[in-house]
């Protein structure tokens, strides 16, 4: 029996978010709305989205020791994620500036802080957690050599789930190690370079070729692509149709749904059915952790 369906490894951001009328230009100073502070970070946002479903889900960050840390420990408490493995300290909790327009387009700037700090020793000073877990998840809002440690230090039978976002290049046994990789558009085409094909089909295909198991492509409003090396079989898998509010968080929502069912032992074609049911409902509410839904809410839809 393992402690956890689901291990999250990966960042804990707070979004600092100002609204204003234009975005100020080089050397310009503009007013704002009141500051909203938000948990956020794809790692944190993964832990949430996945307890909230009902998966018994532990975090793997690290935050500073300062008010943001706090709050993002609350949050991840008040949804019930295992917090013991988030580590205190180092650097300040990291950060996303973000101011937003009337027209919902936005400027963000991101210092990594706490993130950039968790480093393959913290990762093989939990191996405890690592040993107990069915899943383990990651993304790229931590170091790349953390991430290549998880793969290392993961125990033989859990499952490897990987979101490069932000895409970088991917060394060959963490590639070999993901099953699946999960990607948007933006992330196939920055994987595959000059290789990808016209289509999401070509890219679902092209990924599975450079080694990982299997492979997802999320596709917003049209669902997801399921690629699965054990059979070649590339199956669409389409998204329920929704008034869409706001789509922030909707990929964290459906990698952690996504990774919760493949550790009950779900295939992926299954697993991804019910992904984008969440992911369809997390586009119907703002925010992102605020807008993650319930199983009770996803069976609703
Ligand atoms: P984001 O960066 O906004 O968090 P993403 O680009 O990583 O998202 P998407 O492919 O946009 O990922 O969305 C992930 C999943 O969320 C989709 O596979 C789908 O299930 C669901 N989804 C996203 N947008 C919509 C929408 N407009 N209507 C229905 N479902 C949606």
């Amino acid at each position: 029996m393992r402690d956890y369906d689901l291990l999250v490894v990966g960042s804990a951001n707070a979004d600092l978010v100002i609204g204003v009328e234009r975005r100020p230009a080089p050397g310009e100073t503009v007013l704002g709305s009141d500051l909203a502070v938000h948990p956020g970070g794809k790692g944190a946002n993964q832990a949430v989205a996945a307890a909230r479903l009902g998966a018994r889900t532990a975090l793997l960050a690290r935050v500073g020791d300062d008010a943001h840390g706090r709050l993002l420990l609350e949050s991840q408490r008040a949804a019930g994620v295992d917090t013991g493995g988030v580590q205190v300290g180092g650097a300040p909790t990291g950060v996303a500036l973000i101011t937003v327009d009337p027209s919902g387009d936005n400027s963000i700037v991101v210092s990594p802080g706490a993130n950039a700090r968790l480093t393959p020793g913290d990762i093989r000073a939990a191996d405890r957690l690592l040993a107990g877990a069915r899943v383990v998840s990651a993304q790229l809002e931590i170091p790349l050599e953390t991430v290549a440690e998880v793969v290392r230090t993961r125990s033989a039978g859990s499952r490897f789930v990987l979101n490069p976002s932000p895409p970088a290049p991917l060394p060959a046994d963490v590639l070999a190690a993901c099953d699946p990789l999960v990607v948007n558009e933006h992330e196939a085409r920055f994987t595959l370079g000059d290789a990808a094909g016209p289509g999401p089909e070509d890219w679902a295909r092209e990924l599975l070729a450079l080694g990982p198991r299997s492979v997802v492509v999320t596709l917003g409003a049209q669902g997801a692509l399921v690629a699965d090396g054990r059979t070649g079989t590339v199956v669409l898998v389409p998204s329920p149709r929704v008034d869409a509010v706001d789509t922030t968080g909707a990929g964290d929502a459906f990698t952690a749904a996504l990774a919760w069912r493949l550790s009950l032992g779900e295939d992926l074609a299954t697993a991804a059915a019910f992904a984008v049911r969440v992911g369809a409902a997390a586009v119907t509410r703002e925010g992102a952790q605020a807008s993650f839904p319930t199983a009770e809410e996803v069976s609703a839809l």
